[in-house]
């Protein structure tokens, strides 16, 4: 069956409230289950959704990014308001990506999900071990050893 998973990465300009909410939304999940799920208190949740935290401690940063399954990264990223473009995640195209040479800077982009030259979906990690990617000057894997392309 197929699941449509809600767009995890922070939009540019959403604040800490509006990411959680949208996420959490996106999850069909209650502020009551959030809690329940990041071991965070409801009143904490809500007044995180309702952008009177903008500050998250590490044990709440570390909750929400489990329940959420998001990044605790993207969640620096929207307290500290930087743009989320600075937190993008390696990404190459299977089918163009040349081993040692640069990304694309369209590929990295958060939203792109397809190649722009031959529609491929990038790729943001190993093909074998699914750990990410971790530099394109690797023609290989760290982890497991197999080619990236
Ligand atoms: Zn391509
Ligand atoms: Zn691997």
């Amino acid at each position: 069956m197929l699941t449509i998973e809600p767009d995890r990465s922070p939009k540019p300009d959403e604040s800490l409230a509006e990411y959680v909410r949208r996420v959490r939304t996106g999850m069909n999940i209650s502020q009551a289950e959030l809690a329940k799920r990041s071991g965070i208190h409801l009143m904490s949740v809500g007044k995180i959704e309702g952008g009177k935290t903008t500050r998250l401690s590490a044990k709440s940063k570390v909750g929400l990014s489990r329940a959420l399954q998001i990044s605790d990264s993207y969640l620096d990223a929207v307290c500290r308001g930087v743009p989320v473009t600075t937190v993008q995640q390696l990404k190459i195209c299977p089918n163009c990506w040349v081993p040692g040479t640069e990304a694309e800077s369209i590929w990295l982009h958060l939203r792109s999900k397809y190649c722009f030259a031959c529609g491929t979906a990038l790729r943001d990690r190993c093909a074998s071990c699914n750990e990410p990617m971790t530099s394109t000057k690797h023609r290989f894997c760290a982890y497991c050893g197999k080619s990236y392309k």
